[in-house]
């Protein structure tokens, strides 16, 4: 029903699996027929997509997003024929690019595992509402996102200071937390969305869930190592 329901990973789903180009087709700006004007967030989720095909390799011209009131069929097929002979000029995803395939896919895949944490990240500039065009080339840039993917934070339960109450693994949106009554909680880094939950709820009086940024996640605590022996239990 409305282009604000597009989401970044549709996108990069359908270049994953092999798509040369999307075009996405919402309202006209300013007349939503509600009060969300999800146009605005069809738009601005593709400049930052748009962002992250550069940082792939990817030429940015095969995303697009037009937006045309239902009544205007003939502006329609101008533009979906005026896109579909750009992504045939554009060639295949990839090739005409000329980046390696394999190298490609593996670094979309990644990419598409922080979807979650890139939308938490860019929040805000996600749900602007932009006035003018120079707004809209200047609301993500090359660097931002470059930088983005640089500064990836990742999330580990320091095993010393876990007293294991359970609360994170209880909060975290995609369970990727393992652990139970008094056993040292673990985090599978393969599930994790990075989305900072065990960081935020984790009490501050254990701080057990420690932010890393630019240096390799510790391996996790051996299961044999993950029991907790409580001073008064030991005695
Ligand atoms: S950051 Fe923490 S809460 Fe969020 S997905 Fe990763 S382990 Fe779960
Ligand atoms: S919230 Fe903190 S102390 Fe509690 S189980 Fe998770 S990491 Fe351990």
């Amino acid at each position: 029903m409305c282009s604000g329901r597009v989401d970044l990973e549709f996108v990069l789903r359908a270049f994953s699996n092999g798509m040369d180009g999307v075009l996405i087709g919402g309202c006209r700006l300013n007349e939503c027929n509600y009060i969300t004007h999800g146009n605005y967030d069809a738009l601005n989720m593709v400049l930052l997509c748009r962002k992250i095909m550069e940082h792939l390799g990817l030429n940015p011209q095969r995303l697009s997003v037009e937006f045309m009131s239902s009544g205007e069929g003939n502006i329609f097929t101008d533009v979906v024929d005026n896109f579909s002979k750009k992504v045939k000029e554009l060639g295949p995803l990839g090739k005409g690019e000329e980046i390696d395939e394999d190298e490609f896919k593996s670094k979309l895949a990644e990419i598409r595992k922080l979807i979650p944490y890139i939308k938490i990240v860019k929040r805000k500039k996600l749900q602007s509402r932009l006035k003018n065009e120079e707004e809209y080339d200047g609301l993500f840039t090359t660097d931002e996102i470059d930088k983005l993917f640089s500064e990836v934070v990742s999330y580990y339960i320091n095993p010393d200071k876990c007293q294991a109450c359970m609360i994170c693994r209880k909060r975290c949106p995609v369970e990727a937390i393992s652990g139970g009554k008094n056993l040292i909680h673990v985090i599978d880094q393969e599930k994790c969305i990075k989305c900072g939950t065990c960081f935020e709820v984790c009490p501050p009086r254990f701080g057990a869930v420690d932010q890393i940024a630019g240096s390799p996640v510790p391996p996790s605590i051996p299961e044999e190592e993950r029991t907790i022996i409580r001073k008064s239990k030991a005695k």
